[in-house]
């Protein structure tokens, strides 16, 4: 096995045994990152002289025995997530020689471990898109195929990790962008409560609905990371203030026979779900039976609402958000003569199509006489697509769903149709709306050879359980 193929788990004993350094495992990713990173496209920024000179500082540590679970492990990180003195262009050009002066926090608390960042992955612009192609910087290739998609927004997080080109990733996830990725490319990616990771330095895109989460080779390594990241942040007064659980040390503390798992009928009955994803589901529900779990059918009536909802109040929020990236702030300027044509000639060339988009649906729901209508309207469904999961969680300790109704789609096959592309998130959203906790995990490959991913769904903040279950899975 190349060392760029270890888990965190492997990397740590192998780095404190003294089989290699991090030095040479560092070296080994980005020779990886460096003979695939044209065709795939994962990164848009590598960092090879910082991560050689982390890694040796890594070495240092390890040998004065000072080491932690991270010290010399190599990881990505998304791009639209502030890396102090690493540009960080959320994958469009009004960020293009965005430098951070700051570390988002959880990255603050993963380099503090040692960690050796190799780069910045490529990502859709600012995070709207579930495939990656709203990148102003290209698409990212799926890893097991490369005329498809990697998934999105985090496609480039997710490739990186599939491809062994580092053995972790940090990505943000607003509506799906580390799970469906995830399950695209075949690894664990956990979407966390919403307050249970600090927020601060994650570039805003609704900040009613967005996370930052890891994605990792095994279950175990996501729990490592889970408990290095979360906690509350005097920067983050959405962050809840609770002890964290020693995810690591609870993941194998699951009784199966004490298990409850909710099936939701409404997420296998879609139109359009893929039979052989449905299939390799349901067989993982069928094995968590046989091993002793109680698997309850349940209902989550609202769940048809939660593309609608999710796609009124995001872009409302995202509306507001964005408008500080204006090309006088931060970023690109474009060089005009009068205030207002540097404004719109900044802001027309440095976005996407699709954030544009967001930007106009987002403006058109908050402004008067359509408030009431749109934005206010979603906000009290948003409600009851709770409710309907505080009602399940009285009765069960999870819910089992698929992660995509499809594996990964073609390259330019849903680009231009913009209702589709929403629809790839129908069953990522509704616990982004909720606010609660989700993980991917790998439940098979496709007769074409694509990975199958299934997401665990759990109450606020009960990480600790998906967790368990992902790993016995
Ligand atoms: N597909 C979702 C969207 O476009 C994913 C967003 C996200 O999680 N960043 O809004």
């Amino acid at each position: 096995m190349n060392l760029n193929e270890l888990t965190i788990k492997q990397a740590r004993e192998g780095l404190d045994s003294g089989k290699f350094s991090s030095v040479e495992l560092t070296q080994a990713c980005l020779d990886r990152i460096h003979d695939h990173n044209e065709e795939l496209n994962a990164f848009i920024t590598v960092t090879d002289e910082l991560a050689l000179e982390e890694a040796k500082k890594a070495d240092e540590m390890i040998a004065r025995g000072e080491q932690k679970m991270l010290t010399g492990i190599p990881y990505s990180v998304k791009d639209a997530i502030c890396t102090l003195d690493v540009r960080s262009t959320a994958s469009a050009k009004i960020l293009n020689n965005y430098i951070p002066p700051f570390d988002a926090t959880v990255i603050r608390k993963i380099r503090e471990q040692g960690a050796v960042l190799v780069g910045k992955t490529n990502c859709d612009a600012f995070g709207h898109g579930a495939s990656n192609e709203q990148s102003m910087y290209g698409p990212v290739k799926n890893p097991h195929d490369t005329s498809k998609v990697a998934g999105g927004s985090s496609g480039g997080a997710a490739a990186s990790v599939a491809d062994h080109q580092c053995l972790f990733a940090i990505a943000e996830d607003t509506g799906g962008s580390i799970r469906q990725p995830a399950a695209f490319c075949g690894i664990y990616g956990i979407r966390p409560s919403y307050g249970r990771n600090s927020r601060y330095g994650i570039m805003p895109m609704a900040s009613s609905f967005d996370t930052v989460g890891p994605m990792a080779k095994t279950a175990g390594d996501i729990a490592i990371l889970m408990e290095v990241m979360a906690g509350v942040d005097e920067k983050d007064a959405t962050t809840v203030a609770d002890v964290v659980p020693v995810y690591d040390e609870e993941i194998g503390k699951l009784e199966i026979g004490n298990l409850r798992v909710g099936v939701p009928k409404e997420y296998f009955e879609l139109e359009g779900l893929d039979e052989e994803v449905k299939n390799a589901v349901e067989a993982k529900i069928k094995a968590l039976e046989e091993a002793g779990a109680t698997i309850v059918p349940v209902s989550l009536p609202h769940t048809k609402y939660a593309i609608p909802v999710y796609y009124i109040a995001v872009p409302s929020e995202d509306s507001s958000n964005l408008g500080r990236i204006d090309g006088i702030r931060y970023g690109v300027q474009s060089d005009m003569e009068k205030l207002y044509d540097t404004y719109a000639h900044s802001r027309e060339h440095g976005f996407p199509e699709e954030v544009k988009r967001r930007i106009m649906v987002g403006t058109y729901a908050l402004s008067a006489g359509y408030y009431d209508a749109y934005y206010r309207k979603a906000q009290q469904v948003r409600t009851l697509i709770m409710q309907d999961f505080d009602t399940v969680f009285q009765d069960v300790d999870v819910l089992i769903t698929p992660t995509s109704p499809f594996p990964a789609f073609g390259i330019g096959e849903k680009k231009d149709d913009v209702i589709a592309m929403y629809l790839a998130d129908v069953f990522v959203s509704p616990a982004s709306v909720a606010g609660i906790p989700g993980i991917s995990v790998p439940a098979g490959m496709s007769k074409d050879g694509l990975p199958i991913g299934m997401q665990i769904i759990g109450p606020r903040m009960g990480e600790s359980k998906i967790l368990q279950v992902a790993n016995v899975i």
